[in-house]
């Protein structure tokens, strides 16, 4: 089984929705940067005032910061019987620092889930996208409705839309994804690590694909 996992895609790809599908299902822990940094704004720390401008515009979290933050997560015990990083690496120093501590802490990477999926679904998806102020958990108000309307089926908490899910965000966080996150596929290609998965064939099928190859 791979169990030290990450998850590439661009914003909008279901990397969210399939990290919560494969943590119940592997007993993974879920590592995402979105979700840290969001928790940070929220709680108003030191973190969440730094971060908050850049996220809201679309923009990157500097490297320092955001490469500080996951070394501190993936180090901790429960981290031991696998992880799924949802949201980092996302630039080369990232992803070069990950290296270089994941050897030292004996957590390698076992392999790079890539999800495709173009460029109008993403703006469908983003643009319809809210999400569990509790939990994070991800909805869609045509595709992936909850049970009850505005309310998270997973913990009943309130559901919201991300101030940085707007035509215009979107646009600055496709471009640093372009620029900056596309080139680590070949970085992962060339490790022999990287797996790519249509993200259109719906989040079922989706699950069902990664899961079984995943206990290869
Ligand atoms: P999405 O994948 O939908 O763009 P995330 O929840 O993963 O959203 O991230 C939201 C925002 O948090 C990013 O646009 C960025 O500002 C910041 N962020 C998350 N992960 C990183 C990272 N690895 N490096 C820099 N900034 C990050
Ligand atoms: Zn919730």
């Amino acid at each position: 089984m791979k169990k030290n996992i990450i998850l590439m895609g661009p914003p909008g790809a279901g990397k969210g929705t399939l990290a919560k599908q494969l943590k119940e299902a592997f007993h993974l822990v879920h590592i995402s940067t979105g979700d840290m940094f969001r928790d940070a704004i929220k709680a108003q720390t030191e973190l969440g005032k730094l971060a908050q401008g850049y996220i809201n515009e679309g923009h990157l979290v500097p490297d320092e910061v955001t490469i500080g933050l996951v070394k501190e997560r993936l180090s901790q015990p429960d981290c031991a019987e696998g992880f799924l990083l949802d949201g980092f690496p996302r630039t080369l120093p990232q992803a070069e620092a990950l290296s270089k501590l994941t050897k030292e802490i004996s957590r390698e990477i076992d392999v790079v889930i890539n999800l495709d999926c173009d460029n109008d679904e993403l703006v469908r998806r983003i643009s319809g996208r809210r999400v569990c102020k509790n939990c994070g958990a991800p909805y869609h108000i045509i595709t992936m409705k909850p049970k009850v309307e505005g309310v998270c089926d997973l913990c009943g908490g309130p559901l919201y839309q991300r101030k940085d899910d707007n035509e215009e965000s979107l646009k600055v966080r496709l471009g640093h994804y372009v620029s900056e996150t596309k080139p680590l596929l070949d970085y992962y290609a060339n490790l022999g690590l990287l797996e790519s998965f249509n993200s259109l064939t719906g989040k079922e099928a989706l699950f069902d694909e990664v899961s079984s190859y995943l206990k290869k």
